[in-house]
């Protein structure tokens, strides 16, 4: 139920593993376009996999949960869980959708909780349908956009909550052809687990980041300390690139999601609420960085920006850093023109002031400084005499330590990194 990020790669791989898949979406249009094989969002692999579906018939696409649910063994949710006014979780996707398939489902079918969830949703969702034979079972679901088929059929582990053994193991017997660890735990901590993984992954990223304010306040390098840290086995060396904050669809709303989720039961979580500030602080220090490269002030400057979406290979903003560095660029009076390879034209999310260019030269034009603020690895085969050649200013900012700064430095530009 769902046909997003999660909805969609969970359908097209169950379908890849031999299920019989059908897949519920409320939007009429996104339904049209995958039932004739049409991806709407950029991920590796999955466009083959529902397009094999589609052709060996063991996929298919339809409006609504009610029809998808009325003949199925299990239901797996993956509706938003956005993040509500007080930071903490907006469930009403999830109590909408268990409404829906409340009347629909076969008896004894299985719900399978894949959003991500605050502890006690599972019994939410068993209030809202009203269904003593339907066992609600909990499934977070750790993929990664950009990887998102290869980490659902490889996943690091499987983990599934439920007080109920037989419902468990149903559920992971959906997933018998994947190798992986299965971790049957109570409801409770499965939903745990995933808001404490994502936070753990957030904490590593804010601690690099300060990392790199203190190696650039004493001369160090941080690209070179974090390889000497990360070579540590207990450490390790992903997650641990410095950049312009971390942002995207789940690390900001789940930090938020746990501290509220903490606060209800009884602890101040007081240090992850340092990690998100840190974060916070590190968008204003990129800006701040900005200004330098412009030479002391951004107001009547224009900056090119290479890279919109919150990390590479997906075309997903939502929460992008970009953005928010973008947001305070202009409120500095900077003139911003941007582009990103999965970004086309202009869209949700992004002011409305700044222009989308359709090649990474032709946004350059007339700027005085360029920024980096997404991974994308063509950024770094541009020739820096093609960019100066079009650039007003010699300003460079590279938040992702991507460009070969001894080839950029020795082209005239002024060379910012994060941490070095
Ligand atoms: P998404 O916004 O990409 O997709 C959600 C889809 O659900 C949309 O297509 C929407 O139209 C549809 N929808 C909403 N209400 C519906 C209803 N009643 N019936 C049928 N469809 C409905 O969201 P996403 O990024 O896939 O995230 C879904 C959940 O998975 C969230 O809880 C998120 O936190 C979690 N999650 C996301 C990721 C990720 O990388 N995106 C990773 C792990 C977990």
């Amino acid at each position: 139920i769902g046909t997003g990020y999660v909805g969609l790669t969970t359908g097209a791989c169950l379908a890849h593993l031999g299920h019989d898949v059908v897949c519920a979406d409320i939007d009429e249009e996104k339904v049209a376009g995958l039932s004739r094989g049409e991806v709407p969002i950029v991920e590796e692999g999955l466009g083959d996999l529902v397009v094999e579906g589609i052709a060996n018939g063991r996929l298919r696409f339809v409006v609504g949960s009610f029809e998808a649910v009325s003949d199925c063994q299990a239901a797996f949710l993956c509706v938003p869980t956005p993040q509500g006014g007080d930071g903490s979780v907006d469930l009403s996707f999830i109590e909408t959708a268990a409404a829906e398939m409340a009347e629909a489902m076969p008896p004894d079918a299985l719900v399978v909780n894949k959003s991500t969830v605050p502890v006690g949703s599972t019994q939410v969702v068993e209030r809202v349908m009203q269904r003593r034979d339907v066992a609600v079972v909990s499934n977070p679901e750790f993929l990664r956009e950009g990887s998102a088929v290869q980490d659902f059929l490889f996943p690091d582990r499987i983990v599934i909550g439920s007080d109920d053994r037989a419902a468990a193991e149903k559920v992971a017997s959906f997933y018998d052809s994947v190798e992986a660890p299965v971790l049957i735990t109570d409801p409770a901590s499965a939903e745990t687990i995933k808001y404490a993984s994502n936070a753990f992954l957030a904490t590593k990223l804010s601690f690099v980041n300060a990392l790199a304010a203190v190696c650039e306040g004493v001369g160090a390098d941080v690209n070179d300390v974090v390889k000497g840290l990360g070579y540590d086995r207990r450490i390790g060396h992903q997650y641990l690139q410095p950049g312009p904050g971390w942002g995207g669809s789940c690390f900001p709303k789940d930090t938020s999601a746990l501290l509220h989720i903490a606060e209800s039961g009884g602890y101040d979580f007081r240090f992850l609420g340092g990690v998100i500030a840190v974060n916070e602080e590190q968008f204003s220090r990129v800006a701040e960085k900005a200004r330098h490269a412009a030479g002391g002030a951004l107001a009547g400057s224009t900056v090119a920006v290479w890279g919109l979406t919150f990390k590479a290979g997906t075309d997903d903003m939502r929460d992008s850093p970009a953005l928010s560095v973008i947001d305070r660029l202009l409120a500095d009076g900077a003139t911003v023109r941007a582009f990103d390879p999965t970004v086309a034209a202009h869209r949700g999310g992004l002011d409305e002031r700044v222009e989308v260019g359709t090649d990474p030269l032709a946004v350059c034009g007339g700027a005085h400084v360029l920024m980096v603020l997404t991974e994308w690895s063509e950024f770094a085969d541009v020739e820096p005499d093609d960019v100066a050649a079009l650039m007003a200013g010699r300003g460079l900012v590279d938040t992702r330590n991507l460009l070969d700064r001894d080839a950029w430095t020795g082209r005239g530009f002024d060379y910012y990194g994060i941490g070095r």
